[in-house]
């Protein structure tokens, strides 16, 4: 699992959704299983798209309200032809992965608005799993539900990429989920990557000045723990026309001359861990 994590409007969602051509890049390549996917047509993106499946955030409105749970379930597999002319098999395959996600047989015939939002997200689960995909992208998967209901997914969704040797890309802005799910992480701000290393070594030492921000936010459950929070001043820059060299520049409070000149390069300071900062260049 890579998790990514960042403020809202970083692009994490972006990136997710370029990665699964359901936005095109405009820019970089994507490349998968060594072959460069970036610009896949017709057939052979079709195809590419078994592989690769998306959960979304909002559970309610990334469901058909017109279509049944079974039907649901089922469109991908009708769309990509599996198991075509054998219905019997199809309507097999959607009560065995529903079993799989959690979800009653009898609400086969239920509407999304007629259950929780725990049971919509893993609608929403069973969906992406229907074409036995080998990697999904999750976009913020929990952060529409309840906390209960957040620790029943993360569990789910930690036994199915067991069960079914998965590939996540894991989209949050929660520190402590992604800390949880995720063997590596990368840290975004305004669509560029600025820091990425195993998840265990992100929580014991950051580097980048920005990951040092976030993750001073992370509140301390002890009684009488003070912890330094470190606001950030400054005007974020604008996504769409980014100032030169460091987009962090205006906010950062370790900024240097060349840092409003000078794109940092991603580069790695220690084994496996890779981080777009000057105060590293030498
Ligand atoms: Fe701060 Fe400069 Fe590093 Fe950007 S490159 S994060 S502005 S020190």
């Amino acid at each position: 699992t890579m998790g990514v994590v960042g403020e809202s409007g970083c692009g994490k969602s972006t990136l997710g959704r370029c990665l699964v051509h359901l936005l095109d890049s405009t820019d970089g390549e994507i490349f998968y299983e060594g072959k460069d996917i970036t610009h896949l047509e017709g057939a052979a993106l079709k195809s590419s798209r078994k592989d690769m499946q998306m959960i979304f955030q909002d559970p309610f409105s990334s469901l058909n309200p017109r279509m049944t749970v079974k039907d649901i379930i089922m469109e991908p597999m009708i769309i990509h032809k599996m198991y075509e002319g054998d219905n019997g098999q199809r309507e097999e395959k959607v009560l065995q992965i529903m079993k799989t996600v959690g979800l009653a047989e009898r609400q086969a015939e239920a509407y999304p608005h007629e259950l929780d939002g725990g049971r919509r997200q893993r609608i929403g689960i069973a969906r992406a799993l229907a074409l036995d995909p080998d990697f999904i992208v999750c976009d913020e998967p929990v952060s529409a539900l309840d906390v209960s209901i957040q620790a029943q997914i993360l569990n789910l969704m930690q036994d199915l990429q067991q069960s079914k040797n998965l590939t996540y890309l894991f989209i949050t802005h929660d520190l402590s989920v992604v800390r949880h799910i995720s063997d590596e992480i990368c840290v975004m701000y305004l669509g560029t990557l600025v820091e990425k290393c195993p998840a265990k070594a992100l929580f014991l030492e950051q580097f980048h000045p920005y990951t040092e921000a976030l993750l001073s936010a992370i509140p301390v459950a002890k009684l009488g723990a003070k912890k330094q929070r470190i606001l950030l001043n400054g005007e974020i820059t604008s996504p769409i026309n980014p100032q030169p060299g460091c987009r962090f520049a205006p906010r950062c409070p370790k900024a240097m001359a060349k840092c409003s000149n000078q794109e940092p390069e991603l580069v790695e300071i220690k084994p496996d861990h890779f981080v777009a900062c000057h105060l590293y260049d030498d």
